[in-house]
């Protein structure tokens, strides 16, 4: 329990117990909390469990629970919770407080970028016809249900898409696009940070209109820059979402779908509380609304050279420790779109330090703490990152404080290793 641990758990959970008495004072307290309304001293489920903490040098993966959020973020969700409201009231206020700061017509707080893609695409199928609402997915019948894509822009977020009955139609050229409208013609799709995009943002959007189609962006990964939260609404996409545990530090299960005024109202008919839509099980907890007004007010009060500055120090810092190691270089390269934050990379000589960076991420998730890498260690990052199968990524930006030094240190021991093997 000591040991390693000790250097990233807090310790007012020992100076609680050790100061007041152990287990008897914890119960005295929790009853004292409970009828005089003040908080407890929480129990660490993930101790409780057994479930391990981890160190997040990977970044925002959704299988790594994303971001922790920041504690002003946290103190808002928690001081949610201690309230009953009606969540239509909530959804409605926070929806019009998040269009007002994020300068777009209309907000809507979803359980993530991936709910906004359901929510938003039952919105332009059901728009001006309450019945289909419980028609879709499967009873398309006289329901428009083709959504125009290029083919470089389909990806794993499809099934957000398809649960509500429609079928996309590929295109590659400008000539396929304009020849892909008809009647049944619901939706344009971009996504945002696709690696190709043969038809530019402005073209699509701009035949789309032509055609009287909305447009749709999946953005959820690209923030920071902070202006993308209404540069994509301001250059005319109708519809576009953030996931709200990534780059804004909110809660994992919220996520923002910005855009047209009607669009977005259509989008809450198909969202709970209303039972019989396609977004009954995609349910925002009170908390969890909050966390996301409160996470976007963070994000906001932040600017994108300071956040840079920070994940370069923070970059810099364990290039600094890992130096010594023989034939070892470091860079610190920034992805283009989505995760557009410093990340430090490490390239060596496998002929004088032998071991993969596959091994070292495995040594380092198998280590205590564990440490999760940047899934491109040892990977070709394509046009994201410069890694190859000679690179170790570290992705910094979820590092918390202090954290950074117990990768290095990490890195350090197990690649100074396989250099004296
Ligand atoms: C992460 C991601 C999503 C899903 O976001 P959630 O908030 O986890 O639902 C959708 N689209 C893209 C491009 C993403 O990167």
């Amino acid at each position: 329990m000591e040991g390693n641990n000790s250097m990233f758990v807090p310790t007012t959970r020992r100076r609680f117990f050790g100061a007041a008495g152990g287990a008897l004072a914890a119960g005295t307290a929790l009853q004292a909390g409970a009828t005089a309304g003040h908080e407890t001293e929480p129990v660490d489920y993930y101790e409780k469990l057994g479930v391990r903490k981890i160190v997040n040098a990977a970044g925002t993966y959704t299988f790594l629970t994303a971001a922790v959020m920041p504690p002003q973020v946290r103190a808002a969700v928690n001081q949610a919770a201690k309230h009953p409201v009606r969540l239509e009231e909530l959804q409605t206020k926070a929806g019009e407080y998040l269009a007002k700061r994020l300068r777009c017509e209309a907000a809507l707080v979803t359980a993530g970028a991936a709910s906004a893609l359901t929510l938003g695409m039952a919105a332009c199928i059901t728009r001006g016809n309450e019945d289909s609402i419980k028609a879709i997915p499967n009873s398309m019948q006289g329901l428009k249900n083709e959504v125009i894509v290029q083919k470089t822009h389909r990806y794993e977020y499809d099934h957000a898409l398809r649960n509500c009955g429609i079928e996309f139609v590929t295109v590659e050229t400008m000539d396929d696009y304009q020849r892909a409208f008809n009647e049944r013609t619901v939706m344009c799709h971009y996504f945002n940070a696709a690696q190709e995009s043969p038809i530019s943002r402005e073209d699509w959007i701009r035949v789309a209109h032509s055609h009287n189609v909305p447009c749709f962006n999946d953005a959820a990964a690209d923030v920071p820059p902070i202006s993308n939260l209404w540069n994509y609404t301001a250059m005319g996409f109708d519809l576009v979402t953030f996931s709200g545990g990534k780059g804004i530090r909110g809660p994992q299960n919220a996520g923002l779908l910005l855009g047209r005024k009607d669009l977005i109202e259509a989008a809450a008919r198909n969202n709970n509380p209303n039972s019989n839509t396609v977004g009954r099980g995609m349910k925002v907890a009170k908390e969890q609304i909050v966390g996301m007004v409160a996470a976007v007010d963070w994000f906001l009060s932040q600017t994108d050279a300071g956040m840079e500055a920070e994940f370069r120090r923070t970059a810099e810092r364990i290039a600094a420790h890992v130096r010594g190691v023989p034939t070892l270089t470091t860079t610190i390269a920034v992805p283009p779109v989505a995760n557009h934050v410093p990340h430090l990379l490490l390239k060596y000589d496998p002929a004088r330090v032998k071991i993969e960076p596959k091994e070292v991420a495995r040594q380092l998730r198998e280590g205590d703490p564990p440490i999760e890498l940047n899934p491109f260690t040892g990977r070709n990052g394509d046009k994201d990152l410069p890694s190859d199968e000679n690179t170790i990524v570290v992705g910094v930006w979820m590092l918390q404080p202090g954290e950074e030094l117990i990768v290095a240190r990490r890195l350090k021991e197990v690649l100074s290793h396989a250099a004296s093997a």
